[in-house]
């Protein structure tokens, strides 16, 4: 039981730093409270949320940074439960249509087979290839193919299934639109763990999908196996009323004003253990009047960018970081911006439109574009579009350091073409990422080995966060969860050895 880590040990609750907060610090926190712990998180800037960053001005309502999540991670849904926010879940209205560009014009993405045969996206002999994609893939083929192609890119991986013209008309703009990345820099591996083993398992992609659990197994009666409380929301995007931060406030207020230090950017960390207290073995010091505090444990989930920057020392002598391999970050701005409706001539209902490399050609220069407005009415005036576009990541990221004036610019000839949206806008505003998303290259594997040996040679130091499991809300969410049940476990097991030691 997770409550003997306090119960266990008769001198005090055990205490719990975590550096962040970000949603994966955020849910951690939550946890570790819940199981009695008491918990400090030590967030660098003066707010919470890390990147979910929710502006709401002039009854505007947008997000900077994601604008949706998904329900994919059975911790999500544990978390919006126990926080009791299943009221304030919104759904994008119509967020099934979404539109990808191709030689200059939005194309609805294909939602079934039946609309992938009629629509324009694809040319019929790549149409072919995906249909007949279950039986070109055979299970004897592929163990080979996947075990010489560990560190394969995703475009050479959905290349070989199924061919050229998918690479990049679907999948450069589905990994741009959601990592800022191309697929070309991507490791398989590590972007798309699931489909990766999926191969290994059955060969074809799409056979292997419809096999495994992965759309649900359906059994005699055709009701969905190991699929509780299916909805018609289910593996659906969604937000809260009041934008994405809803969540993250939500779990500050959960914590309490003492649990969370604001301004409290973690410079030192000191593990000094000394085998005859198995207490309070962690010392940290934060920027904010250089406090220092105790604790049994640390969570981190920093990026590892900033990890590297705080000084460890493990019994007094430095514990380097030099083992940590490069990690390369994607630089993006985000661009919110109103039309007047009447303005927009081809308003687009749905949840979006992406922008594929190749249409660089046809003079489009962003990355894509949130309806936000549409899919949710209540964050502009009714007589008002709200979009929000992306710019920059590993297609451009010169244009994504670019000036609000030059990025507006081009922000309003990407939506005039696709939109006919007719003149300025209303309102404008920036928010630029220097560094947005960690990418998952070609080395990953050996940045995720670094981050094991780190945890290894540091007994109660565990890391969390998008770095590591995905980079998405939901993986993130996921991966705190699970370094609390990792702490709460290192707690048990060390009060169990004090008892024994006694
Ligand atoms: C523009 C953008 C759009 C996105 N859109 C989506 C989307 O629509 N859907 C989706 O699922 N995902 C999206 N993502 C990804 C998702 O938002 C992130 O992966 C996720 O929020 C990361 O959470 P985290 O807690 O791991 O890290 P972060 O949110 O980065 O939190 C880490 C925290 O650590 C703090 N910190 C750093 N150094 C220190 C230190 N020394 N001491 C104390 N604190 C420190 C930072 O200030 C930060 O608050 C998007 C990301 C970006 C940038």
């Amino acid at each position: 039981m997770a409550s003997s880590a306090k119960d266990n040990n008769s001198r005090s609750v055990k205490r719990v730093a975590v550096v962040g907060a970000g949603v994966s610090g955020l849910a951690a926190a939550y946890k570790l409270k819940s199981h009695g712990l008491d918990v400090t998180v030590f967030e660098a800037e003066g707010r919470a949320g890390g990147r979910l960053r929710t502006v709401s001005r002039d009854g505007l309502v947008w997000d900077e940074g994601a604008n949706t999540m998904t329900e994919n991670e059975a911790e999500v849904k544990s978390l919006i439960d126990a926080l009791g926010l299943q009221e304030k879940q919104q759904y994008p209205l119509s967020q099934h249509k979404r539109y990808i560009v191709k030689n200059g014009m939005p194309l609805l993405v294909p939602a079934n087979p039946a609309a992938l045969l009629k629509s324009k996206l694809l040319s019929a002999q790549s149409k072919i290839r995906v249909i007949f994609e279950p039986f070109m893939w055979k299970r004897s083929d592929s163990s080979t193919v996947c075990d010489e192609n560990s560190e394969e890119s995703v475009s050479r991986f959905f290349e070989r299934h199924f061919g050229k013209e998918v690479v990049d008309y679907l999948i450069d703009p589905f990994v741009g639109g959601t990592s800022a990345a191309d697929p070309e820099s991507l490791s398989m591996r590590h972007s798309f763990p699931e489909l990766w083993n999926l191969e290994k398992r059955f060969g074809s992609i799409i056979g292997g999908a419809l096999q495994s659990n992965l759309f649900g197994k359906r059994d005699k009666t055709g009701e969905t196996k190991d699929a509780p409380r299916k909805s018609k929301h289910q593996r659906g995007s969604f937000s809260f009323q009041g934008g994405m931060q809803t969540l993250t406030d939500t779990l500050c207020k959960e914590l309490g004003k003492d649990n969370l230090k604001l301004n409290a950017k973690v410079l030192t960390l000191a593990y000094s253990h000394n085998g005859s207290s198995p207490s309070e073995n962690w010392s940290i010091t934060c920027a904010s009047n250089l406090t220092t505090q105790d604790v049994d444990a640390v969570i981190m989930t920093a990026p590892l960018g900033n990890v590297k920057d705080i000084q460890i020392t493990k019994r007094g002598t430095p514990f380097t970081l030099n083992f940590f391999p490069e990690v390369t970050y994607l630089p993006l701005s985000v661009l919110i911006t109103t039309f007047k409706k009447e303005n927009v001539k081809r308003p687009l209902e749905g949840f979006g439109v992406l922008v594929p490399s190749k249409e660089e050609q046809n003079g489009f220069k962003t990355l894509g574009t949130l309806f936000s407005s549409m899919m949710f009415p209540d964050r502009a005036p009714s007589d008002l579009h709200l979009y929000t576009t992306f710019i920059g990541g590993t297609r451009n990221r010169e244009l994504a350091q670019a000036s609000t004036d030059e990025l507006k610019k081009i922000v309003t000839s990407d939506l005039r073409k696709l939109l006919g949206a007719e003149g300025e806008p209303t309102f404008v505003n920036h928010f630029y990422w220097s560094k947005g998303f960690p990418l998952y290259g070609h080395n990953y594997g050996l940045v995720l080995e670094a981050i094991d040996k780190m945890e290894k040679g540091l007994p109660g130091f565990f890391y969390a966060g998008n770095h590591r499991g995905g980079l998405s809300v939901g993986r993130a969410i996921a991966s705190g969860c699970k370094a609390a049940d990792l702490v709460i476990s290192y707690l048990n097991n060390a009060s169990d050895n004090t008892v024994a030691d006694k």
